[in-house]
């Protein structure tokens, strides 16, 4: 959804806090604590003064809000500011930093660092059906991404510096990526086993004899990419490369400072957004639909490493 649409549909706070109570609460608002279905609106303030909407169960007692225990737990951000940073999230195909964010919306460096990490919570994806299938070819490859040292000036790298990142994708399809601390089969395999559907009928690499003992034989599809771009015959590995690629050129443009901590979690966001390629109009729907189904997502847990 993009930013007009997002203001038409959500003029106001009384709108966002709306439609965030319809898709926590399609059947009605029920006691999170108890379950029970009768709850009463009170207008409370919170810590800066401002009109707090909370609920009340008439059974328990218990109090809280429609926000408690979801993503936006304990955000004094209004939830039109949250929806304008989901849209944008969603609408990013190369993915948009925290500090441009924060310029477009209007808030600081850190609100916006830490909001978009909790969008990223939500853009995470949770047991994905495993690649490829029947009939279907997968693509295995590596690539380091990052690695830029601060003090050293821009495309300053070292190999050292930089994260290894597996990437598997159904030819054509969807993609996991995440990062590797090696390329050791007793690494890679476990991975492998677990993201590829064992029913997979060809599985793709490049000329690396590494693959060699971790596929099949009869499964395994090796490349050359010199003989390809002379015979003109498509790279073997095109839905993996371009994935690689686009997320560099996004890595590039918007994360000068990615630590390799958080790689995984942007790596995580991009296959989010890369798998839901063509349901653009259902992004900003699906991803607000996993911040209020998702538990919060503490500033503590994301410092702490
Ligand atoms: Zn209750």
């Amino acid at each position: 959804m993009n930013l007009y649409n997002l203001a038409k549909q959500f003029p106001s706070e009384e709108h966002a806090l709306a439609h965030l109570m319809k898709v926590r609460w399609p059947g009605g608002i029920t006691c999170l604590y108890c379950g029970h279905d009768k709850c009463w609106l009170t207008e409370s303030k919170n810590k800066s003064g401002k009109p707090r909407r909370v609920f009340q169960c008439a059974k328990c007692k218990m109090q809280f809000s429609a926000t408690t225990g979801t993503l936006f737990h304990d955000s004094h951000l209004p939830l039109t500011k949250w929806f304008a940073a989901i849209a944008l999230m969603a609408e990013a195909k190369k993915g948009i930093s925290a500090a441009q964010l924060g310029r477009h919306i209007g808030m600081t460096y850190k609100t916006a660092w830490y909001v978009c990490h909790r969008i990223r919570e939500a853009m995470r994806e949770i047991d994905p059906e495993p690649l490829g299938g029947k009939g279907k070819t997968v693509e295995v490859d590596e690539s380091f991404v990052g690695g830029t040292e601060s003090g050293k000036g821009r495309g300053w790298t070292t190999q050292s510096a930089k994260v290894r990142v597996l990437g598997i994708a159904e030819r054509g399809g969807r993609v996991h990526l995440q990062s590797v601390s090696s390329l050791k089969n007793e690494e890679i395999k476990p991975i492998l086993d677990a993201k590829i559907d064992p029913e997979t009928e060809k599985i793709a690499t490049d000329g690396a004899t590494r693959y060699l003992a971790l596929i099949p034989a009869e499964k395994h599809e090796r490349g050359n990419h010199a003989k390809e771009k002379k015979t003109g015959k498509p790279i073997s590995n095109q839905t993996i490369e371009g994935a690689f690629s686009l997320f560099k050129r996004g890595l590039i443009g918007q994360y000068h400072q990615l630590s390799s901590w958080h790689l995984d979690r942007y790596l995580g966001e991009f296959c989010w957004r890369f798998n839901r390629r063509g349901m653009q109009p259902w992004i900003f729907g699906m991803t607000l639909n996993n911040m209020v189904c998702r538990r919060p997502l503490p500033y503590k847990k994301l410092i702490e490493f």
